[in-house]
Order: structure tokens, then C-alpha cells, then sequence
């Protein structure tokens, strides 16, 4: 059987829940998830978990926030004018990229929305959580020249695109 590793693709299905049993996010009401092992297409701490897996495999990964989406910094929120949005609409939990002043694009986050301004924060939504997965694998399969050349999985067969 083929195992979950480098130059695979594994499509999956994960229930994902807090300390206190809250789900966060759940891929049971749609098609599995693929992703592309070995090039961050999911936090490194569940890549790990599912090393070496097969498929009609379950495990249960316990990701703390350094291998998840990382620590909550100190950083405050700041206000940027709704009007520097163009338009578009900004919604708590939405990420934002912005760059910083050498050019380098930095990801933010929406933390809050009011009629004339947008609040972002450096952090992630889920910085600072303790993520517990409850993954089923249900497919292991090569990656195709096109998924490794892009660095994720592509659906279905992966010859799309
Ligand atoms: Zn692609």
C-alpha cells in the first residue's frame, strides 16, 4: 500500500476541534481534502502526524500552536481606512496580504470590521490554539509532474488544470 510521504498526495477527511471540543472546521460535509505532502500545504505538526499512514487509516493528531498556526504574539490590532479596501469587502477571519516597507508581503488578518474601518492583526485566527484533529486517510496516491511542479495537490486524478 502506498504510505503518506514526499511526492504524494493524500486526500483526507478531518474533523478539527479546540481544547474544549469545539469544532473549528470539519471536511465531512464535502470531498476530502488532498493535499500535497512535504511542501506546507497543511501546518507541519498534522504533516508529521500523517507520515508514513495508508489509506482506511484513522488517527487522532494533537498539533500544538508552534507546529500549528503558531503562538499568539503581543501585536496589537491596527486600523486601516475601510476606503484602502478598494471596494472590496472585508470580513472578520479574512486574511489580508499587505507588504511592509522593504517590500516583503506579510499575511494579516481581519479581526474586526467597523462602518469606516478594518482591524488587522498579525496573527492567525488559530494562533495560539491547540489543534486536535481527527483525520481519516482515504486515499494515498502518486503526485502528478504538474502537483509537484505547482507544490499542491490538484483534484481528482490530479491531471487537471
Ligand atoms: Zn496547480
Amino acid at each position: 500500500m502506498t504510505a503518506i510521504g514526499p511526492k504524494k498526495v493524500a486526500l483526507i477527511h478531518y474533523i478539527l476541534t479546540d481544547d474544549d471540543g469545539g469544532t473549528i472546521d470539519s471536511s465531512r460535509n464535502s470531498d476530502p481534502m488532498p493535499y500535497l505532502h512535504g511542501e506546507g500545504n497543511i501546518v507541519p505538526g498534522l504533516e508529521a502526524g500523517l507520515a508514513g499512514k495508508v489509506a482506511g487509516d484513522r488517527v487522532k493528531v494533537v498539533v500544538a500552536p508552534e507546529d500549528g498556526y503558531g503562538p499568539k504574539t503581543a501585536a496589537k490590532a491596527q486600523a486601516i481606512p475601510l476606503a484602502a479596501f478598494e471596494g472590496a469587502t472585508p470580513k472578520k477571519g479574512m486574511p489580508v496580504t499587505a507588504e511592509d516597507d522593504d517590500g516583503n508581503s506579510m499575511q494579516l488578518w481581519v479581526v474586526d470590521v467597523t462602518d469606516s474601518e478594518v482591524m488587522i492583526t498579525p496573527n492567525h485566527p488559530l494562533a495560539g490554539v491547540t489543534l486536535h484533529f481527527e483525520v481519516e486517510i482515504m486515499e494515498v496516491r502518486d503526485a502528478t509532474d504538474s502537483e509537484l511542479e505547482h507544490g499542491h495537490a490538484h483534484p481528482g486524478d490530479g491531471h487537471h488544470h
